[in-house]
């Protein structure tokens, strides 16, 4: 998946780690970055996750490390898809696999009537359903 830089160039998109206020480490972002003028940017398609995750962290936040991953289903699929023992596997098979597995979460989850969980679930399969066009090219 590629985006042409305003200098020209070929941007390339990889899982980075973004550094709030000095402060918080937030692994596995999906970002765009050129090799020829080192600029940067957020892929568009997980900032709402971004902004909200970092918006949740106040405006003191601790020293600590989070995993985007963790709560941006893009990110996680991107994961999957570059880990070495499932270079054999289509995208597609890996998105499958995932929505399979937040849909039986999604019925144990109802079946708990955890509600909270269950909201959480819901916003998971929305980012891939949301997403499914583009993440194709990954
Ligand atoms: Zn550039």
């Amino acid at each position: 998946m590629q985006k042409q830089c305003k200098c020209g160039a070929a941007m390339s998109i990889r899982l980075r780690t973004v550094i709030y206020q000095n402060k918080v480490e937030i692994e596995n972002v999906p970002i765009f970055s050129c090799e020829s003028c080192s600029r940067s940017e957020v892929f568009p398609e997980v900032k709402p996750e971004l902004t909200g995750l970092i918006g949740t962290l106040g405006g003191t936040p601790e020293k600590q490390q989070l995993l985007f991953n963790e709560v941006s289903e893009i990110a996680h699929l991107m994961m999957k898809a570059t880990e070495k023992n499932r270079a054999a596997d289509s995208v597609e098979m890996i998105i499958d696999e995932r929505i399979n597995e937040l849909l039986d979460l999604l019925l144990l989850a109802q079946s708990l009537c955890d509600e909270p969980w269950s909201e959480d679930l819901r916003k998971r399969l929305s980012q891939i359903a949301k997403h499914s066009l583009t993440v194709q090219d990954f």
